[in-house]
């Protein structure tokens, strides 16, 4: 993260940000270990470690709040990331969103594929771009593959509001942020968010701001 430390051996820069306490420093965009992209994820920090890097992961995604955090975003360039999903949104947005709860998940060395041509494009936002949103469109369904913490293959299709989540994290570990994705005149304030974009859907926005929907 830019400190003196930066080039000493990954578990040992793994065991200090992790003796520094939780929840763990969010970096924020402009930092270039958003952009640098991560190592696959090949044991480098062994079972104790890689169980106590999780836990930090969940924790500081919770205490954000938010519906997933991958490692890139607390300074570690490893092919890991967490999601968690409680969903606790109207019934009218879970339906034109399809943000159904989606359980915490740990996501190793993952990497998706689209499932057919739908695409699906609402608001995101980002816990290293504090203070906005903007409209990203992106395959409505993908084929997820990887591995889980304990090393077992994961091979599944998401869609909905899950989708858009194993999207933006797995976009993280390759250096990619939501933004360079985005319709940039959709980009609103959470303020304006707040006061203007609550709609289940973009197209009120898109319309007012002046951008295009798939
Ligand atoms: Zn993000």
């Amino acid at each position: 993260m830019g400190t003196s430390n930066e080039h000493a051996p990954l578990t040992e820069r793994v065991e200090q940000l992790l003796d520094g306490g939780l929840p763990l420093t969010i970096v924020a965009a402009g930092d270039p270990v958003l952009r640098r992209g991560t190592e696959p994820y090949e044991g480098q920090l062994g079972p104790a470690l890689l169980a106590r890097f999780v836990e930090a992961l969940r924790v500081t995604m919770r205490a954000a709040p938010g519906v997933g955090l991958a490692a890139p975003q607390v300074g570690v360039e490893l092919r890991i990331a967490v999601i968690e999903d409680p969903a606790p949104v109207p019934e009218e947005v879970r339906l034109a969103r399809g943000r159904m709860p989606q359980p915490f998940r740990v996501l190793v060395n993952p990497a998706y594929e689209p499932v057919g041509d739908a695409r699906a494009a609402f608001f995101e936002g980002c816990l290293s771009v504090p203070g906005w949103q903007a409209v990203v469109a992106r395959p409505a369904a993908v084929r997820l593959t990887g591995q889980d913490e304990h090393g077992q293959a994961l091979d599944e299709v998401f869609e909905g509001w899950p989708a858009r989540i194993v999207q933006h994290e797995t976009d993280h570990l390759d250096g990619v942020l939501y933004l360079d994705r985005a319709e940039p005149r959709s980009l609103s304030s959470n303020l304006a968010m707040a006061e203007r974009w609550t709609q289940p859907t973009p197209q009120e926005a898109a319309r007012a701001l002046g951008f295009e929907l798939p």
